[in-house]
């Protein structure tokens, strides 16, 4: 068996030791005789596998117990249309910062249901920057405040929360969620589709603070309405299962294997570290996106040859370094780089990259 370095963007990496625990439960999950591909999620063990789930996601992000943990479906996208139902329901506003393409789908969505208020955007330069944000220019009045915290596409990321006062702060955390520690406190609500950073697709987790629900518009249909998810545990339908059990195996990893988010947070800066160093010596590659505001997660760079570009891209995934085009919409190269990428699949990429560069340079 040859495993090769994957950098994709999502689904992506998963922690090794947890797929040979998965493979080692496949045919019979701790003596249920079944895999839990076909368990009911009704069962005795199935309620156990849901609640250590909801229980390690807690522990592990300190999330406080007036905040209900939501495990849907429909991807962080179904969740652009789902925040708003759910919450611009007092004046129909909400505030926006435009910092890539997924918030920009979120603001689109939200126009649907009301005002979806633009403060800023970092459009004007393909949003290789996060905008800074003057809190006078926000609406007093709006529902919430929307944010992407990482984005995935471009490789930027907050490093500093914009100060919404009694506004609450809703953000779209699908990339960087388990990558540090973060306040959830700071927050009214935040999403993440699964596949980025903590199981496989399939799963969208929300984080939502009690007071936020229950209060959804009229038109909202009953699998988008938070407060039917939340009365029902997460059961008011067959929820993702599977996932859902891959999800808890990788709390475990985080928990047990590297010791909770702090140390996460550590591994991720090394790794990033690594690579950002090599960008800025590189006399072939370079970064795209400002200093202060790159990401951890995903790194894009290019060499400025669209030729050059293909090359590498080619001959990485031939030596074992794959999914490392850019984003369709962007060109170059990106390489995401989330939890389960070990430090040494950065070390050989950019040792990769070094001997490229003296080949093409
Ligand atoms: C991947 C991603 C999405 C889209 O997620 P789906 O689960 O495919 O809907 C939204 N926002 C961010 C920040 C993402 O990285």
């Amino acid at each position: 068996m040859k495993r090769v370095y994957n950098f994709s963007a999502g689904p992506s990496v998963l922690p090794e030791s947890v797929l040979r625990r998965a493979a080692d439960e496949m045919m019979d999950y701790q003596g249920s005789g079944q895999s839990v591909m076909e368990m009911s999620h009704r069962s005795k063990v199935y309620e156990g596998i849901i609640g250590s789930a909801e229980s390690l996601l807690r522990e592990i992000m300190g999330i406080p117990s007036n905040y209900k943990v939501l495990f849907l479906q429909g991807g962080a996208s179904s969740q652009f249309a789902m925040v708003p139902m759910n919450l611009m329901n007092k004046n129909h506003k909400a505030d926006f910062v435009i910092t890539g393409q997924w918030a920009t789908k979120a603001q689109k969505e939200a126009a649907r249901y009301g005002e979806a208020h633009i403060v800023a955007s970092s459009k004007d330069k393909t949003f290789t920057y996060i905008p800074d944000l003057d809190p006078s220019t926000f609406s007093k009045d709006a529902d919430y405040f929307h944010i992407c915290m990482n984005n995935t596409i471009y490789g930027t990321r907050y490093t500093k929360l914009p100060e919404t006062g009694d506004v609450p702060l809703v953000a779209d955390i699908s990339s960087c969620i388990l990558s540090e520690p973060i306040d959830v406190s700071k927050f009214g609500l935040l999403y993440a589709g699964a596949q980025k950073n903590m199981a496989p697709a399939g799963l969208t987790v929300v984080i939502v603070r009690e007071d936020l629900i229950g209060n959804a518009m009229d038109i909202t249909p009953t699998m988008f309405n938070y407060q039917i998810h939340a009365d029902n545990g997460s059961m008011y339908n067959t929820p993702p299962c599977y996932t859902i059990y891959m999800c808890m195996l990788v709390l475990e990893w985080l928990k047990n294997e590297i010791g909770g988010l702090e140390k996460m947070k550590a591994i991720n800066e090394k790794k990033a570290g690594i690579l950002y160093d090599f960008l800025d010596q590189s006399s072939l590659f370079h970064g795209t996106v400002v200093k202060k505001d790159r990401s951890l997660m995903n790194v894009p760079f290019v060499t400025g040859s669209d030729e050059l570009d293909a090359k590498f891209v080619k001959e990485s995934a031939a030596a074992g370094f794959v999914n490392l085009k850019g984003h369709r919409t962007v060109g170059g190269m990106r390489a995401s780089i989330y939890n389960a990428m070990p430090v040494e699949g950065v070390e050989k990429l950019v040792a990769f990259m070094s001997d490229f560069e003296k080949n093409n340079g």
